[in-house]
C-alpha cells in the first residue's frame, strides 16, 4: 500500500507514521509514506496559499492551484487513476468496511484541508471521496488522515504480526470483539474466567462468541442488523434484549 499525502504540514504526518506497527510497516516496504507539501507548489514570494472566500465569510480558503499542481505532481508520477480522498466533515463517515475496501487499492492519495476548506472547483476536478471520521470540526485534515491511514495499514497482510487478529476485532463481523485477560490469573481479587484456563478450544470459541455479541447487544445493538448470526445466536440476541429491558425497568421503578 502506498500513501500520498497532500498536506501544509508534512512533518507531522511522517513523525506519526514511522512510529510503532505503522512504522514498522515502512521499514518492512509494506507500507510507503509520501508526503507532498502543498505550500511548494506556491509559486508566490511568500509561499502563501491561502486567500479570501468570494462572497465575504469568516476565515481564509486554501486556493485552488497549489493543491491541484500538487496533486498533479503525484498524478503523473504514477500515471494511473487514483483515489483521491478529501478529508471533509461534510464526507461520508469513516467506518471498518470503508477500511478494508480501500486496503484493497495499491495505491491511495489524501488531500488534507485547512483553514475553512478548500476553494470548491479544485475538490470537483481531482477528488474521488469525501470522508470524514466524525461528527467535530477539526483544524485540519492530518488527523484524520493519519487515523485512516493507520486503520488501513493494519489490514495490509503482513503488516500486523498476527494476519488473524483483524478478523476477530471490533465490527469486523458487524460485533465487537470479547473481552481479553493475561497473567496473572487473579488480580485484586478477580479471577481470569475460568474457560479460558481450561484449555479446551471449542469451549473457549464459544464463550468468545457469546461474550461478543453480549458486548454488541449492550453497547452497540445498532451494529446486529448487518451481524451474520445463527438462528440459535438470534435466539440468544432476543434472550439478552429481554433481560436488558427487565434491568431497564427495575432502575426505572427504583
Ligand atoms: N469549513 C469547513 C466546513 O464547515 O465543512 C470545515 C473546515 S475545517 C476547519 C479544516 C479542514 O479540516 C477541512 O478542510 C478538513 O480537511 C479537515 N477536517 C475537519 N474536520 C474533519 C472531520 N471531522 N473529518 C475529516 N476532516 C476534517
Amino acid at each position: 500500500m502506498n500513501f500520498h499525502v497532500l498536506t501544509l504540514f508534512p512533518e507531522m504526518i511522517g513523525s506519526v507514521m514511522r512510529e510503532s506497527i505503522t512504522g514498522r510497516g515502512i521499514q518492512e516496504g509494506l507500507l510507503t509514506l509520501d508526503t507532498v507539501n502543498i505550500r511548494d507548489f506556491a509559486f508566490n514570494k511568500h509561499q502563501k496559499v491561502d486567500d479570501y472566500p468570494y462572497g465575504g465569510g469568516a476565515g481564509m480558503l486554501m486556493q485552488a492551484e497549489p493543491v491541484f499542481l500538487a496533486w498533479k505532481s503525484i498524478a503523473e508520477k504514477l500515471g494511473h487513476p487514483v483515489r483521491t480522498i478529501y478529508l471533509s466533515p461534510q464526507g461520508e463517515t469513516f467506518s471498518q468496511s470503508m477500511a478494508k475496501e480501500l486496503a484493497k487499492e495499491e495505491d491511495l492519495i489524501f488531500l488534507c484541508g485547512h483553514y475553512e476548506g478548500i476553494d470548491e472547483r479544485v475538490l470537483e476536478e481531482i477528488v474521488t471521496d469525501q470522508v470524514s471520521i466524525g461528527d467535530y470540526v477539526l483544524t485540519g485534515g492530518e488527523l484524520p488522515a493519519m487515523v485512516m491511514m493507520d486503520t488501513i495499514s493494519r489490514l495490509v497482510p503482513g503488516v500486523l504480526g498476527n494476519e488473524d487478529s483483524p478478523e476477530t476485532e471490533s465490527f469486523s463481523e458487524s460485533l465487537l470483539e470479547y473481552p481479553q485477560y493475561s497473567r496473572p490469573a487473579v488480580w485484586h481479587d478477580r479471577p481470569v474466567p475460568e474457560v479460558l484456563l481450561s484449555g479446551h478450544h471449542a469451549n473457549v470459541d464459544l464463550w468468545r462468541r457469546q461474550q461478543s455479541i453480549e458486548r454488541t447487544v449492550r453497547k452497540r445493538p445498532d451494529l446486529l442488523k448487518n451481524a451474520d448470526l445463527t438462528g440459535k445466536e438470534w435466539e440468544y440476541v432476543r434472550k439478552l434484549k429481554k433481560e436488558l429491558k427487565e434491568e431497564e425497568t427495575q432502575h426505572e421503578n427504583i
